[in-house]
């Protein structure tokens, strides 16, 4: 079976041995404040910075998943209010988590078909923080790399913050162009869930000693206290890190993947939008995801199409709220082979013909 599911999806084909390693080095086992956990956790640190390309003066933090980086942000970085840019139902659940802690936060809805401008949006002097979220995995959007270059040069006195859980590990992120970044590793760094990443420039830092706040388990300074010495704040999921230093460790450098994730994503485009004249549900190819793919479907379709693709070996992932009944989802991340992509291309070449 093989899980094309925009997250938890399909895990790399090495996790069984990495796993077995885990076990026969006795990883499972170790404490965290033990050296050997923190020579895992630099060198981890060290592999995401050299294999993404995140600048050498940004931060690395673990924290369980990509829903606790929302709320860290809204705890420890912002200092008055967050304004959220938001087309689907990840950055809108963001905007509300950050509303139930700053009542004041701002959202801002925009068109799944349009790229955020922004000179045509208006943030108040006051917001000290804006939310963008890179890959919109519930409808299979994307806000590319050069928009959110726009943002840094148009509002330079505020922190961007930006959700790519769904695109982080699958394709290139300027990350230089934005101050906090978070993922989780069950979407493009294809491991098992129950482990999440956040990024942060020197200026979300210095914004955090500001803000100083220090209330909670989660608190940014507490987390960086310890992460300076290569520890977590808490107990954490150390054969997650484990895994994903294995998995980095093996991978190539981010612009390979870029080309090869989006190599993968035209090919099946070309064949469900051209060849088999399906609909997607992001017409404005400019905002469409590499890694998530999004097509148009009625319900009826759908729940024969999810039922014989079982039979046929392949997971595929349904609609998502607004979205949920007219549309089903296609990971295409980087432990997805260019042979699965082809099997599942087969497989849809004969149901939609
Ligand atoms: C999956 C996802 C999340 C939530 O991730 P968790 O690890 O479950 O917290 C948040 N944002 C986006 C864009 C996602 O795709």
């Amino acid at each position: 079976m093989i899980s094309f599911s925009a997250g938890p999806s399909k895990v790399h084909d090495n996790i069984p041995r990495y796993l077995q390693d885990a076990c026969d080095e006795g990883i499972l086992s170790i404490n965290h404040r033990s050296k050997e956990f923190m020579s895992l956790c630099r060198f981890t640190f060290d592999l995401l910075k050299r294999k993404l390309d995140i600048p050498g003066d940004y931060s690395i933090f673990f924290t369980s998943s990509a829903t606790e980086g929302w709320e860290i942000i809204a705890q420890s970085l912002t200092k008055t209010y967050s304004s959220h840019l938001y087309n689907g139902a990840f950055g809108q659940k963001w905007f509300q988590y950050a509303q139930k802690l700053n009542p004041q936060t701002k959202g801002i809805a925009f068109d799944i078909n349009q790229l955020p401008h922004p000179e045509q949006i208006e943030i108040t002097d006051e917001s000290d923080i804006i939310c963008l979220t890179q890959n919109e995995t519930s409808n299979g959007s994307q806000i590319p790399d050069p928009i959110i270059f726009q943002f840094r040069e148009h509002f330079p006195d505020k922190l961007l913050a930006i959700d790519a859980t769904s695109s982080m590990g699958g394709i290139y992120l300027g990350f230089q162009h934005a101050d906090i970044w978070f993922a989780s590793v069950q979407k493009c760094f294809g491991l098992p869930a129950g482990l999440g990443l956040l990024i942060c420039s020197p200026a979300a830092l210095e914004q955090a000693r500001k803000i100083g706040d220090r209330k909670h388990y989660n608190s940014l300074l507490f987390m960086a206290d310890n992460a300076a010495k290569f520890q977590t704040h808490y107990t954490p999921n150390v054969l997650g890190i484990y895994l994903l230093m294995r998995s980095l460790k093996d991978s190539s450098k981010i612009e390979k993947t870029d080309l090869k994730t989006k190599m993968k994503s035209s090919l099946m485009q070309e064949m469900l939008f051209g060849k088999l004249k399906q609909m997607p549900l992001v017409e404005n190819a400019e905002c469409r995801s590499d890694t998530v793919l999004a097509i148009k479907v009625d319900k009826k379709q759908w729940t024969k199409l999810a039922e014989i693709a079982k039979k046929e070996g392949f997971i595929l992932g349904g609609g998502y709220g607004e979205w949920k009944e007219q549309s089903f989802r296609i990971a295409n991340f980087p432990q997805h082979s260019k042979e699965e992509h082809k099997r599942l291309g087969k497989f849809l070449q004969v149901f939609f013909s």
